[in-house]
């Protein structure tokens, strides 16, 4: 009898570590979900949409890339009652003293208006023409809460470093990616297969960090 119960108890906790962890991910983006659940499932996460959990979007009231990340997240937790991941991201532009910045999504004044936004930068830049005058980041910032007032966060911000272009080339990618011109290659990332993209894009770089974080602090 003793020797079944140990033997339960064995199994248990076979089953318990075999189990992914739940994270709730502060977004109704699927790619990104994606793109996180490949890095994250090798470290025993499920990563899931917030609205699979009711979570409404939190309002973004950061002067930050990491404020608004950690507000997110921080949100979802709340309402999930789970661990939640938030990422926030955008460009930055060193001559205009980091626009678009934080309201990358809505530069133009009309959020998601990819065109209205690049026509904007490459405006603000004319009086700047030459390439280094013209340098750029991408940021990414992430935030993982294992609840809503968790007081040890676990945050990492990356950048990918670049220059705009004068016009836009290349027809992959998404928003500021076809004058986002990659520091030290002949190419924007909108010239870029996604695959590659994926593997050194701020977003990458800072989801590597992230890990490195869960490797010392697991949940
Ligand atoms: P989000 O935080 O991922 O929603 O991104 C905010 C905005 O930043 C997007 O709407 C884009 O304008 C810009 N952005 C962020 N990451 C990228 C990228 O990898 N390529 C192009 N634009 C990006």
């Amino acid at each position: 009898m003793q020797q079944v119960k140990v033997q339960e108890n064995k199994q248990d906790q076979v089953n318990t570590k075999l189990k992914p962890t739940v994270l709730v991910l502060a977004s109704n983006n699927a790619g990104k979900a994606r793109e996180f659940g490949e890095m994250l499932s090798p470290l025993g996460f499920e990563v899931k949409l917030q609205r699979e959990f009711n979570v409404p979007e939190a309002e973004e009231t950061g002067k930050s890339f990491i404020e608004n990340a950690l507000l997110k997240a921080r949100h979802a937790a709340a309402v999930s009652g789970l661990p939640a991941l938030a990422d926030d991201s955008g460009i930055c532009v060193d001559v205009l003293g980091g626009a678009p910045g934080i309201l990358s999504a809505r530069f133009c004044g009309v959020h998601g208006d990819d065109q209205g936004n690049n026509d904007k930068l490459l405006k603000l830049l004319e009086p700047y023409p030459q390439s280094c005058d013209r340098g750029a980041h991408y940021v990414c910032a992430l935030a993982l809460v294992r609840h809503a007032d968790d007081p040890l966060p676990l945050t990492a911000v990356a950048t990918w470093d670049g220059y705009i272009g004068q016009r836009p080339l290349g027809n992959g990618g998404f928003g500021y990616d076809p004058l986002f011109e990659v520091e030290n290659r002949g190419f924007t990332a909108a010239q870029l297969p996604e695959e590659i993209k994926n593997l050194i894009s701020h977003r990458a770089r800072a989801l590597k960090k992230l890990c490195a974080l869960l490797e010392i602090y697991p949940l």
